[in-house]
C-alpha cells in the first residue's frame, strides 16, 4: 500500500499491533481498480481469546479512573483524528472505494466527532438521588464490563468510533471486529486511542469473517454486543447473546421511505432523495429507497433528478472532484446487478443508470425505476446500492400505510412546506431516525438507531449511554429495621 497510513499488522492488542500468520488470509482489495492492496489475516480463536483476555484484564483499572480522565483520553483522540483527517481519509477511500471528496468529511470527522462527544460526556455521568421520607435511595452508572463491537463495511472508521466512544466513556473495554471487506480503519482509530493515553487493552481489533464475530459473541466474557449489520446477521447475533442475556445493540439495515408532498420545495426534495440514494454509492443503512412522490409532480421530479444525476461525476475517488464511486466490493456489485435486472423484469420503468460502468473496479451508474408498485422485488428488498424506486401516490392516509408495510423501520423523511403535515406524518411512521425537509443527517447529538426488524437500541447522544451502563440501585435506611418476628 502507497500511502502513509498504512497499519502494520492484522490485529491490535493490549496497545500494539500482532500478527498471527496461521489465520485465513483475507485480501484487502481496492474497490475503485480491483487491485489487490493489502492482506490481512482472520483472528484465529488464540487471538479472539488473546484480545478479549487483553479487554477483561484491562477494563476494572480503566472503569475506576475518574471519567473526566477517560473523557480527556478520548476528546485527545479526535484530536488527533482530525489533525490526521486527510491520511485517514486516503485510507477509508482504499478500503471503502468512497470519493475522497466525501471521506473528507463524513468519515475519520465524525468518528472524531463521537470521540469528542462522548469525552465530553464521560464527567456527567451520574446516578441520581431518590428521596423515601427518611429514608433514600441512590442509583450508580455502572459499566457493563468487555463489549464487542462488529462492524459493516460502509463506514469502517464511523462505526468504530461511535461504539468505541461511548462505551469508553462509560468505562468498558472493547474489542472490536470490522467487517472482512473493510479490515484497515478500525486498526488507525485503536493506535490512535492508545496514542491518546488509553491503556493497552482498553481498545482492540480483531480481523475475521462471520466465524470470528461468532466466537467473539459467545464468548462467556464478554458482556455486550454492538452490531451494525444486515437484518439476516442481527437475527444470529440476537440469538446467541440472547442465549447468555448479553446486552444487545442491533443497528440493522432498512427500505426507508421518502415522501415528497405536491407542496415540497421540488429541488431540495431531489437533493434529498439524491442523497438518500446515491451518497456513498447508495450504501448506506438508512437510505430513503422508496421515494414516494405525489402524482402531480412526479413526471416534474423525474425530469429534474435525471438532469442532476447526469452531472454526477463518476470516476477516480481519489479525485477529490469525483462525487460517485465504486461499490464496495464485485459481490455487491453483482447483487445491485441482479436488483437491477429483477426490476427490469418486473416491469419498473428505468429513468436512468442502470448498467455496469466499462471501468476497471465495481461502478455502476446512479440508477432510478420509476411506475414501481409496494409488490416489486425492488421494493420489498434492502438493495444496499445506487438504486431508487419512485412510487406514487394520491393521499396522506395512503401513503402513511404504504410507507409503514415493511418489516423494517430504520428511517423515513417527508418533503412538504406544510409543517403540521410534516409533523403528522412523521408521528404516522414507524422508524426510528426521521427526517423533516432533509434526508440522512446523523449528528452524534441525536440518537440513531430503527424499530421493527431494523434493530434495537440507539447510538450516538446521551440515548446511548443507556445501552452501555447499568444502574446499581441502593436502599439506605436510616432508622431501624421493623421484622415480624
Ligand atoms: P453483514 O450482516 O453481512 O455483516 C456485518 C458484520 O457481521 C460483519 O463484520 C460480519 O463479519 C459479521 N458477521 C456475519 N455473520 C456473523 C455471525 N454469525 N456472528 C457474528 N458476526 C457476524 O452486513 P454487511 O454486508 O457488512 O453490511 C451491510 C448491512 O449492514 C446492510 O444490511 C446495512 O443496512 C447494514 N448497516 C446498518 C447500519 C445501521 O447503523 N443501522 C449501518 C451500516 C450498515
Amino acid at each position: 500500500m502507497a500511502y502513509p497510513t498504512q497499519p502494520t499488522a492484522s490485529h491490535y492488542i493490549n496497545g500494539a499491533y500482532v500478527e498471527d500468520q496461521t489465520g485465513d488470509e483475507i485480501p484487502v482489495i481496492y474497490p475503485a481498480t480491483g487491485d489487490r492492496i493489502g492482506l490481512v489475516h482472520a483472528g484465529t480463536p488464540a487471538i479472539v481469546d488473546q484480545a478479549i483476555a487483553a479487554a477483561k484484564a484491562a477494563q476494572p483499572a480503566w472503569a475506576a479512573l475518574s471519567p473526566r480522565e477517560r473523557g480527556r483520553i478520548l476528546t485527545r483522540a479526535a484530536q488527533i483524528m482530525r489533525e490526521r483527517n486527510y491520511d485517514l481519509s486516503v485510507l477509508e477511500t482504499h478500503d471503502t472505494g468512497k470519493p475522497l471528496q466525501e471521506t473528507l468529511v463524513a468519515d475519520a470527522t465524525s468518528g472524531a466527532d463521537a470521540l469528542e462527544y462522548f469525552g465530553g460526556l464521560a464527567g456527567t455521568l451520574t446516578g441520581e438521588h431518590i428521596p423515601l421520607g427518611e429514608d433514600w435511595a441512590y442509583t450508580i452508572r455502572e459499566a457493563l464490563g468487555v463489549c464487542v463491537g462488529i462492524g459493516a463495511w460502509n463506514y469502517p472508521t464511523q462505526i468504530a468510533c461511535w461504539k468505541g466512544a461511548p462505551a469508553l466513556a462509560c468505562g468498558n473495554t472493547m474489542v472490536f471486529k470490522p467487517s472482512e471487506t473493510t479490515p484497515l480503519c478500525a486498526l488507525k482509530v485503536a493506535e490512535i486511542l492508545t496514542e491518546a493515553g488509553a491503556p493497552p487493552g482498553v481498545f482492540n481489533v480483531v480481523q475475521g469473517m462471520g466465524q470470528t464475530g461468532a466466537q467473539l459473541v459467545t464468548d462467556p466474557r464478554v458482556a455486550k454486543v454492538s452490531l451494525t449489520g444486515s437484518a439476516a446477521t442481527g437475527k444470529k447475533v440476537y440469538a446467541a447473546a440472547a442465549a447468555e442475556m448479553k446486552h444487545v445493540t442491533m443497528e440493522l439495515g432498512g427500505k426507508s421511505p421518502m415522501i415528497v408532498f405536491e407542496d415540497a420545495d421540488i429541488e431540495n426534495a431531489i437533493g434529498g432523495a439524491i442523497l438518500g440514494n446515491f451518497y456513498s454509492s447508495g450504501q448506506i443503512c438508512s437510505n430513503g429507497t422508496r421515494v414516494f412522490v405525489h402524482r402531480a409532480i412526479k413526471e416534474h421530479f423525474l425530469t429534474r433528478l435525471a438532469e442532476r444525476l447526469a452531472t454526477a461525476r463518476i470516476g477516480d475517488p481519489m479525485d477529490e472532484k469525483t462525487s460517485f464511486g465504486p461499490m464496495v466490493s464485485q459481490a455487491q456489485m453483482n447483487i445491485v446487478l441482479r436488483y437491477i435486472d429483477i426490476a427490469k423484469t418486473e416491469g419498473a420503468r428505468l429513468v436512468a443508470g442502470g448498467q455496469r460502468i466499462d471501468r476497471d473496479g465495481f461502478y455502476i451508474e446512479p440508477t432510478v425505476f420509476a411506475d414501481v408498485t409496494d409488490d416489486m422485488t425492488i421494493a420489498r428488498e434492502e438493495i444496499f446500492g445506487p438504486v431508487m424506486s419512485v412510487l406514487d401516490f394520491e393521499d396522506e392516509d395512503e401513503v402513511i400505510a404504504r410507507a409503514n408495510a415493511t418489516e423494517y423501520g430504520l428511517s423515513a423523511g417527508v418533503f412538504t412546506r406544510d409543517l403540521s403535515r410534516g409533523h403528522r406524518v412523521i408521528g404516522g411512521l414507524q422508524a426510528g431516525s426521521c427526517f423533516i425537509n432533509s434526508y440522512n443527517d446523523a449528528p452524534v447529538e441525536a440518537p440513531f438507531g430503527g424499530v421493527k426488524a431494523s434493530g434495537v437500541g440507539r447510538e450516538n447522544a446521551r440515548a446511548a449511554i443507556e445501552h452501555y451502563s447499568q444502574l446499581k440501585s441502593v436502599y439506605v435506611r436510616m432508622g431501624d429495621v421493623e421484622a415480624p418476628f
